[in-house]
């Protein structure tokens, strides 16, 4: 089979893991969740007492980062240091802390490396805000997702009290969404954008097993 790239972009909440995942596993290529890696440098930045919102600190940070990825259809496991974090890292505050440690470009930097050595290497499927317009702007197709605030804070609720957290209000959920969606369009370098050439799928009433239908047959052609 012809290597294949899937670039899935879209704010917090539009559905992009689970139908990145589905899509993967459909396909039978691996699927990489690219908002994990900068959660991977939110949470190194929080254990080594480094506020999120120093850029110079953080730049230094990330030099020497360890961040590995383990990526196989359906399921990624990530290491950061050598110890695996990928549930650490699920948490409301890191989801905050990753969207500010996003907007520095050495960050970025160091994050899209990988991320396009693990695309020239292997058919993926690559979710998060940039990949259709900056990380893989050759991608075989591009789809960007989106669905109305209110239905993506309710789907975030929901997942975080499914794991467990219930220490958050539906309107925290939503306060933190739109900051992360100010945040991730209006940076500088790489921001959360539609690429021209992408897709647009509104999911706010749509079953996810209806986008992923519609997905499928877009990449069949
Ligand atoms: O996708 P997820 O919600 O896990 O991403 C966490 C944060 O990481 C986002 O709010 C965004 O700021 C950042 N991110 C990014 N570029 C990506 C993926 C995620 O800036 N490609």
């Amino acid at each position: 089979m012809k290597k294949v790239n899937i670039a899935i972009d879209g704010p917090a909440g539009a559905g992009k893991s689970t139908i990145a995942k589905a899509i993967s596993k459909e396909l039978g290529i691996i699927y990489l969740d690219t908002g994990a890696m900068y959660r991977a440098v939110a949470l190194k930045a929080i254990n080594e007492g480094i506020d999120t919102l120093d850029k110079s600190r953080l730049a230094q940070m990330v030099e020497a980062i360890d961040i590995k990825i383990s990526c196989t259809e359906n399921e990624q496991k990530i290491f950061l240091d050598g110890v695996e974090i990928s549930q650490k890292i699920r948490t409301p505050a890191i989801s905050i802390g990753a969207s500010n440690v996003a907007v520095v470009p050495a960050v970025r930097m160091k994050m899209v490396e990988l991320q396009r050595s693990i695309a020239a290497e292997n058919s993926v499927v690559m979710d998060g805000r940039d990949i259709g317009t900056y990380v893989l702007p050759e991608a075989d197709i591009k789809i960007f997702l989106t669905a109305s605030v209110d239905e993506r804070a309710r789907r975030r609720y929901i997942e975080q009290i499914q794991k467990g957290i219930t220490d958050i209000t539906l309107e925290e959920v939503k306060r933190d969404i739109e900051y992360r969606d100010k945040n991730d369009s209006s940076r500088d370098f790489a921001p959360l954008r539609k690429a021209e050439d992408a897709i647009e799928i509104d999911t706010t009433s749509m079953a996810l097993e209806e986008v992923v239908e519609k997905i499928l047959l877009i990449c069949k052609g």
